[in-house]
This record gives structure tokens, C-alpha cells and sequence, in this order.
């Protein structure tokens, strides 16, 4: 049976026209998913023809709480049988903060990230992304909790996504959807000038954030391979261009690696790097892969005082600490390998066919 998906908001009307359904039921349907995050069968309950309707394109395949802190992965499985994941954080402060993915593996392959290790790079649909959202509020609904931020920080580069990207932010914008404001929603990414750029024009109210992560450009070409293509100036140079279009910081994410990224000459670097620009720097601690034994975080007083060097430069500063560790919530370490013999069954299965 052909169904039309809840994100499609003229597919529905036409649903709504054929089937002669009340305007009322779609948007009371609507708002009980979207904006209240209600349990499915509560939200459908008055709807007639939910056979009609794709909901879900992802099945919850099993969710892993930590013990250390308010942190949940989740992990989903596509209609093609490859494992994704999304991470809650819940902040003690009482907000709640939903990670996503924008892909299955990813190409950036930087040598710290196990997701880049994968050996796959599979882009996820708009509602593949939303519905990581929306299984995500139906799930903290219950705990009284509401999802404030969103960021796109899980497995994949959003731009290498970036179409079915602006399409999900589209509908976790569109006030006939989620209605979030984009000024709770980041995006993160390896750092692809022209797509960074297109990025804020299109939706200037959003946040952006750089994995630079070092400014010596030989030391960001040891660690992410797609620094070659995009040289550390012509990122300065976008970062510039983004703060003409935007009022708000542009984030600076920036993984502190012992001997790597990490003395005060690299943070002295970094300062006059961010001179003329509007930016807030996040510390963040690498949280070790078993794909890379060479790379080493830094100890925690020597982020410490990387940051403080960097606050006392006048750079906004904020040293993160890690959530989820003993959830491997970091970056795909746990879907890492059910996912590569999927695949590989995948390829043989097609090759077999040929
Ligand atoms: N591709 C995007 C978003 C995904 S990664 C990007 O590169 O920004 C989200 C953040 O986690 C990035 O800043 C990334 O550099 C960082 N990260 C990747 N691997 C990590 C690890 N092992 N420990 C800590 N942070 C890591």
C-alpha cells in the first residue's frame, strides 16, 4: 500500500482530500506527535486511516542508559538492515540535548573518530534524520523531560548530506512540524567552506560549529584527511564570511591530543588565529578508539590550563567534560563493526545477483 509520510505536509492534505479526513485529525495528529512528542497509538488514536501513513522509517533496536550520567544512546535500525545511533544527554542542569546522525559511517575518515573508521559512508533520509528526534522526545516524554537542543554531532558529516540535511531542518523548523527554533539546533562539521557558507545563508539563525581541532595546517592534515582539500585559511576565510552573516559566535570545536595540538604554542597560535573573528572555543576530551592506539588525550589539568591560557586571551572558553562514557556514546564505536559485516553480506549479495 502506497504511504505517505508525516513529514510531507501537501502529501498529507492530499491524504486528507482523498480520504475525506477532518483537517482537524491531521493537525490535532500533527501536533501530538511533533510538538508533544505523545506515544504513537495515544497520538493516532483518532486518526482513520493510519495504514496510509509512514511514521517510523527507523526501528529503536535497543537503547544503552549510562550509569556515570544522564547520557542514553539509542540505537536504530534502518529499513536496510545498518545500525545508526543517536545519544541523549541529559545536562544537570535540567536541559535536554539530543545528538544525531546525519549518515551511516562516514568518508572524512579523520584518524581519531571510529565512525570515520568504518569504511562506509551511507546518506541517511530527512525523515531517517527527524525520526531520531521524534523517537527521542517520545521517549524522555514520559520522564516529564522535553528536548531543547539538537546538534548534529553523531556519526557523518552533515555536508556530505547536505540536501536531505536542509530538507530535516526544514521540517524540525517548519512551525507545522517540530517548530524548534534553529537557534536551538547546531550543525557540526570537518569544515567544507562553501557548504558552511550555503548553510548560514540559508538558515542564519542556526548554530555552526568547526571541528579545527588545530591551526597548523600540517598537524590538521595528519589527523583529518580532508584538510588537504580545504586549507586552513580558506576556513578562516569562511568563518569570517559567516560572522558578516550571522550575529552569534561560530563554535570552535577543538579535541586536545598529548603532543599533538596541545601546548601553549598551539594555544597561542589558536588565539591569533580567532583574532578579528566572533567565535567560542569548546575544549573537548578525546575520548580513546581502539582503531587509533597512537592518539593519546591530553591529562586534565593541562586542558585546563589550555583553557585558561585561551580565556585569558579574551577567547570565550568552555573546557567540556565527556558525558556517556561508558556507553561508548562518543563516536560509533558500537555500531562500528555490525554494521561493516552488513555490508560486506550487502555487497556479496549483489554481486551474487549480477
Ligand atoms: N562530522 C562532523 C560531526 C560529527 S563528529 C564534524 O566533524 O564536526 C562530532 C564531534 O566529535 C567533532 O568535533 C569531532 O571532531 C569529535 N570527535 C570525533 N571523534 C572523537 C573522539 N574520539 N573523541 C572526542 N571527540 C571526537
Amino acid at each position: 500500500m502506497l504511504q505517505t509520510s508525516i513529514y510531507d505536509t501537501t502529501g498529507i492534505e492530499r491524504l486528507q482530500r482523498e480520504l475525506q479526513i477532518d483537517s482537524r485529525l491531521s493537525r490535532k495528529l500533527r501536533t501530538a506527535l511533533f510538538k508533544h512528542f505523545q506515544a504513537d497509538e495515544l497520538a493516532l488514536a483518532e486518526f482513520p486511516a493510519t495504514e496510509r501513513l509512514a511514521i517510523h522509517p527507523l526501528a529503536l533496536d535497543s537503547r544503552h542508559d549510562s550509569q556515570l550520567d544522564g547520557a542514553s544512546k539509542l540505537l536504530f535500525r534502518t529499513a536496510t538492515e545498518m545500525l545508526i545511533e543517536a545519544v541523549i544527554l541529559r545536562i544537570a542542569t535540567g536541559r535536554t540535548t539530543l545528538c544525531v546522525s546525519s549518515q551511516i559511517g562516514c568518508a572524512a575518515a579523520c584518524d581519531f573518530c571510529a565512525t570515520g573508521k568504518m569504511g562506509i559512508a551511507q546518506n541517511l533520509t530527512p525523515e531517517e534524520i527527524c525520526d531520531q528526534v521524534l523517537q527521542a522526545g517520545q521517549l524522555l516524554a514520559p520522564e516529564s523531560r522535553s528536548l531543547r537542543n539538537i546538534v548534529f554531532m553523531g556519526m557523518g558529516e552533515p555536508f556530505h548530506n547536505e540536501d536531505k540535511l536542509y530538507s530535516a531542518l526544514e521540517s524540525l523548523i517548519s512551525p507545522r512540524l517540530f517548530h524548534f527554533s534553529p537557534t536551538k539546533i547546531l550543525v557540526s562539521t570537518v569544515g567544507i567552506p562553501a557548504a558552511m557558507l550555503r548553510c548560514v545563508r540559508r538558515f542564519p539563525q542556526l548554530n555552526l560549529a568547526l571541528s579545527l581541532h588545530s591551526v597548523r595546517q600540517e598537524v590538521r592534515e595528519r589527523i583529518i584527511p580532508l584538510a588537504k582539500k580545504f586549507p586552513i585559511e580558506s576556513l578562516q576565510h569562511a568563518l569570517h564570511q559567516i560572522n558578516e552573516l550571522q550575529t552569534r559566535p561560530v563554535m570552535i570545536e577543538y579535541l586536545l591530543l598529548a603532543g599533538v595540538n596541545d601546548s601553549l604554542d598551539d594555544a597561542q597560535l589558536l588565539v591569533e588565529w580567532l583574532a578579528n573573528l566572533r567565535a567560542h572555543v569548546n575544549l573537548i576530551p578525546y575520548n580513546a578508539i581502539a582503531d587509533a592506539p597512537h592518539l593519546i588525550g591530553t591529562e586534565r589539568t593541562e586542558r585546563e590550563a589550555f583553557g585558561a591560557f585561551l580565556k585569558q586571551a579574551g577567547i570565550p572558553t568552555t573546557i567540556r567534560y565527556s558525558l556517556g562514557g561508558d556507553i561508548a556514546a562518543a563516536c560509533g564505536q558500537l555500531v562500528r563493526k555490525e554494521n561493516r559485516a552488513v555490508a560486506i553480506t550487502q555487497t556479496s549479495g549483489f554481486s551474487q545477483r549480477k
